[in-house]
C-alpha cells in the first residue's frame, strides 16, 4: 500500500524569522487534521538544523536539496550524507532539473548520489523530466527510462526499494503551466510499468510523485490518478496556507481511496 508523499522544496529561499512564521503557520494548519499522506520540508542546508528543532514532536520530515558524493575530506563547501544524517536528514533530493542545468550535474554524478545515499540510509528523492524540446519532440518516456536505467546500470534493482521518484517535467517548473494529470497519470503509469520490468514488486511499492507547479487548485486531481503518489513542491511550499492545503488534499484523496 503506498502512502503519498508531499515534499516542500524551499530552493534558495527563507531566513530565520520567515522559517519561524512559515513553520508556525503550518504546524498550527495540520494540528487538529488527521494527516494521511507523509510530509517532508527541505529548506537550505544552513537552516537544516534550525528547521529539524521547529519540527521536533511534529510528524514533517526533514529533507535536503543536495549532497555531496563524498563521506569526508578535502571537498571545500561540500556537505555529506553522513552529515545530513547526523542532523537528522531523511529525505535528499538529487538530479532535480535546476542541478543538472546550473550546476552541469549529469546521469553519472546524480548516479554516484543515489548510491552513496543507499549505502548510508537516506532516501533518495530522484528528480527526472523532459524538456519543452524533448517534450515536443515526443521524447519524454525516453528522456525518463533513460534517467532511470542510468541509476540502474550502476546498482542492482533493489536499490529502488524505498526510493522515491519524483516525475518533473522541466518546462511546468516554477512556470504556473503544469502538466494535466492525465498527462502526468501516463507518464507515471510509464515509469512504473519501465520499473516493473526489472522488478514488479518493487515497482508496485515505488512513491512516484508529480512536481512541476502544484497548487491548491490542480493538487487534488494529480493525487486523485492511480500512479501519482503525492507531490515535489516548490513555490506553493514557501507559502504555509498553500502548502498545507495542498497536503490535506493529499490525504484526504488518500482517505477516499482507503475508504472505496
Ligand atoms: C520544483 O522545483 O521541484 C518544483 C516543482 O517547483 P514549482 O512547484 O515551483 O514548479
Amino acid at each position: 500500500m503506498r502512502y503519498p508523499l508531499v515534499i516542500g522544496n524551499w530552493k534558495l529561499n527563507g531566513n530565520k524569522t520567515t522559517i519561524s512564521e512559515l513553520l508556525t503557520v503550518i504546524k498550527a494548519e495540520l494540528n487538529s487534521f488527521t494527516v494521511t499522506c507523509s510530509v517532508v520540508i527541505a529548506p537550505p542546508m544552513i537552516y537544516l538544523d534550525l528547521v529539524k528543532r521547529y519540527l521536533d514532536k511534529s510528524l514533517i520530515m526533514l529533507g535536503a536539496q543536495n549532497v555531496d558524493i563524498h563521506i569526508s575530506g578535502p571537498y571545500t563547501g561540500e556537505i555529506s550524507s553522513e552529515m545530513l544524517k547526523d542532523i537528522g536528514t531523511k529525505y535528499v533530493i538529487i538530479g532535480h532539473s535546476e542541478r543538472r542545468i546550473y550546476h552541469k550535474e549529469n546521469d553519472w554524478l546524480i548516479a554516484k548520489k543515489f548510491s552513496i545515499l543507499k549505502k548510508i540510509g537516506l532516501i533518495p528523492v530522484l528528480c527526472i523530466g523532459e524538456n519543452e524540446m524533448e517534450k515536443n519532440a515526443g521524447k519524454t518516456e525516453v528522456v525518463c527510462a533513460y534517467q532511470i536505467d542510468s541509476i540502474l546500470n550502476h546498482l542492482d534493482i533493489k536499490a529502488f526499494e524505498n526510493i522515491v521518484i519524483a516525475y518533473e517535467p522541466i518546462w511546468a517548473i516554477g512556470t504556473g503551466k503544469s502538466a494535466t494529470p492525465s498527462q502526468a497519470q501516463k507518464v507515471h503509469e510509464f515509469i512504473r510499468k519501465h520499473i516493473a520490468v526489472h522488478d514488479a514488486a518493487i515497482a508496485k511499492r515505488v512513491i512516484i510523485q508529480y512536481g512541476g507547479s502544484v497548487n491548491t487548485h490542480n493538487a487534488a486531481e494529480f493525487f486523485s490518478q492511480p500512479d501519482i503518489d503525492g507531490a515535489l513542491v516548490g513555490q506553493a511550499s514557501l507559502n504555509a496556507y498553500t502548502f498545507s492545503a495542498i497536503i490535506k488534499a493529499a490525504s484526504i484523496i488518500k482517505q477516499e481511496k482507503l475508504d472505496s
